[in-house]
């Protein structure tokens, strides 16, 4: 290529590297957590890694170096991927000192043929970081890849035929064309940002803003009939057991779902985070139903990303549209029946109706309730004595949960636990049940069994065993006295994460308990893997004794003779009468829990008077 021809791709090169490391500096500037910090100390912290990690290598980027504002070198990016580096340098570079100074980019263009790592083309450009204010508060060195620009630049060059007439001395077309060519590569970043604003870039599907636009031309054209909001279940789980990459996966295998479930005229949407809607176009209810059936099948497939196998599931909240009614009211309805299909279990969808507005309001009320208990740590805890069979020695205690509604009223436990399970509270509740019953039974010198009820979900976040293991640490509790019990629901999903916490916890010497036996999916293979120390045979079992004694005599005599097969102890619940006591010890249960002994009550510290109970006690506690 001529001079000229050199000169001008030269011009267009300069000026686009600048705005694109202008653009990444911005980007950086607003990405990376505590930037000042960052380029004072030149050592990222963890998030800042993240965020480098993210932003490195946007766009044509591949590398870039960091100043300070008086043009000492604190970072770079290479050194990243190393994890070493060598803190802000002491040496003054003049360049970027200048740059933040004048406030003026400065940029030079290199072949990078004959140098390793580096592209055919590529620029470094010296650009200002600025903070909110507009003040320089360092500057970045960035390498700007422009192989592909020049050849495109290359490319339509010739396509223009204007080699010739360049050749021809026609050195004054260069700057228009130099110009033009710029136009071109700005609207190509424009088309660029326009698809960002409009669309979601891990997706490709439509954002917040785009679906609302186009939703309310469909429904002034009558067009959209029925509104889905899809959410995944537990996605946070997903992201902190697989990392965030299998989490932007799942987000795409998900939003391909939607894809291919859905006609090219209905509006899917992902409206950030792990939430999606869609505005289905003329369907009736109940096919948009059954499309919604096939979509939730297939979201609870097992997936395989990387080397992450797992299955998770989605709610989906249908609304109907009525006449005359607007895009956001749709959406709300829509939203209001997600939110039912989440409190009533997950991975199902449910349908608006308008009774839905009074349940969600008592709903609220509960669940604030439940909040602001659990920052507060407004809850108390009663227990209720186990006893022997042989001797009706008291043997020991179940802690049970109790949440007081503000007008001297308890709401009962299997209310207000599910309900806290869904906040995603039950975590710091179960662990501040377990510190403080612990403490509670410790600071009363009771030498005898606790027992503590745990919900499934405290085995979700591994944390479990250590919660344990600081409470026990904490009153100087010895393990063997601490029987947690758990329910069969947990077991099912039959994960070696689990089996791996039960281990850890009996080692400890911690007893495990099975709660409620014989009312969920109890499988033989359950008992038999995990070895359980004690099983609790439901009240259910207990209180049809008086009705069809027959049967659930042999039912409990199966229990009996199969936990003492798998030497375990049994506990029989909600003895009420000397009959039942007698019936049940007599079958071989080692450990008795009724109201005949005891209702739950607050502890009362071993060497005081325990009065016995009466008909009066009775009707106060539990
Ligand atoms: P559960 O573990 O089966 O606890 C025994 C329940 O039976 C208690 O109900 C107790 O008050 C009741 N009960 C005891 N003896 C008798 C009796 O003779 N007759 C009758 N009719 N009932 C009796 P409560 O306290 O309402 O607790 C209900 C459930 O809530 C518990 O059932 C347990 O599953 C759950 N729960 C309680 N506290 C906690 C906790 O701290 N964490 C978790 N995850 N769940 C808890
Ligand atoms: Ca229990
Ligand atoms: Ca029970």
């Amino acid at each position: 290529m001529s001079l000229g021809v050199n000169q001008a791709v030269e011009n267009v090169l300069f000026r686009e590297s600048v705005d694109k490391a202008t653009h990444w500096g911005t980007h950086m500037a607003r990405h990376i957590p505590d930037i000042e910090a960052l380029v004072e100390t030149g050592v990222p912290n963890d998030e800042q890694i993240d965020a480098i990690n993210g932003i490195k290598e946007l766009g044509d980027i591949f590398r870039f170096k960091l100043f300070t504002a008086d043009g000492r070198l604190s970072l770079v990016s290479d050194d990243v991927s190393t994890a070493e580096y060598k803190g802000t340098s002491d040496v003054v570079d003049p360049e970027p000192e200048r740059v933040a100074r004048t406030g003026a980019a400065v940029v030079d263009v290199f072949d990078g043929t004959q140098k390793p790592n580096r592209p055919d083309l590529y620029a470094e450009a010296y650009v200002p970081l600025l903070d909110e204010a507009g003040q320089p508060l360092g500057v970045v060195e960035v390498y700007v890849d422009q192989t592909a620009t020049a050849r495109y630049f290359k490319d339509s060059f010739q396509t223009f035929g204007l080699m010739l007439m360049l050749f021809c001395g026609a050195i004054f077309i260069l700057p228009s064309l130099a110009y033009y060519l710029q136009r071109m590569l700005a609207e190509r970043s424009r088309k660029d940002a326009e698809f960002l604003a409009r669309f979601d870039p891990l997706t490709g599907l439509m954002n917040r803003r785009e679906f609302a636009v186009q939703a309310e031309a469909y429904v002034e054209q009558g067009n959209l009939s029925v509104a889905c909001y899809l959410d995944l279940d537990h996605f946070k789980t997903i992201n902190d057991t697989h990392g965030h990459a299998v989490g932007d996966a799942f987000l795409s295998h998900i939003a391909s779902i939607l894809q291919k479930n859905c006609r090219k005229e209905d509006l899917i949407a992902r409206f950030g985070g792990d939430e999606f809607v869609i505005g289905f176009h003329r369907v009736s209810l109940e096919q948009a139903a059954n499309r919604v059936r096939t979509i939730l099948k297939s979201c609870a497939e097992q997936i395989d990303i990387d080397d992450a196998s797992f299955a998770g599931t989605v709610s989906i909240g249908l609304a109907e549209i009525k006449p005359g009614s607007d895009v956001e009211t749709i959406l709300r309805n829509a939203d209001t029946a997600l939110y039912y299909a989440k409190s009533s279990g997950r991975n199902n969808f449910a349908i608006y109706g308008d009774e839905m507005g009074e349940e969600l309001k008592e709903r609220y009320k509960l669940e604030s309730r439940i909040r602001q208990a659990t920052e507060d740590r407004d809850f108390e805890i009663y227990f209720q004595p186990l006893v022997s069979s042989k001797d009706q020695q008291v043997t020991g205690h179940e802690a049970l949960l109790r949440l007081s509604d503000g007008d001297g009223n308890f709401i009962p436990p299997a209310v207000f636990i599910p309900v806290a399970e869904n906040l995603g509270l039950i975590d710091e509740i179960g662990a501040w049940t377990i510190h403080a019953a612990i403490q509670q039974v410790s600071k009363a010198r009771h030498d005898k069994v606790l027992a503590i009820n745990l919900s499934s979900i405290q085995f979700e976040s591994g944390e479990l065993v250590d919660t344990v293991r600081d409470a026990l640490d904490a009153a100087n509790f010895p393990a063997h006295q601490l029987e947690l019990e758990i329910t069969e629901s947990l077991l099912l999903a039959d994960s070696t994460f689990v089996e791996m916490q039960i281990d850890s916890l009996r080692e400890m010497g911690v007893r495990i308990a099975m709660d409620d036996f014989g009312t969920g999916f109890s499988s033989l293979s359950y008992l038999w893997k995990y070895g359980f120390d004690r099983l609790k045979i439901d009240r259910s079992f207990v209180a049809a004794l008086d009705e069809n004694s027959e049967r659930s005599r042999e039912i409990i005599e199966s229990v009996v003779m199969l936990g003492s097969r798998l030497k375990m102890k049994i506990t029989a619940e909600g003895v009420e009468t000397p009959e039942q006591s007698k019936f049940l010890s007599d079958l071989g249960c080692d450990t008795l829990q009724g109201y005949l002994y005891g209702r739950p009550a607050p502890l009362v510290a071993e060497d005081q008077h325990i009065e016995p109970v009466t008909s009066a006690t009775l009707g106060k506690a539990g």
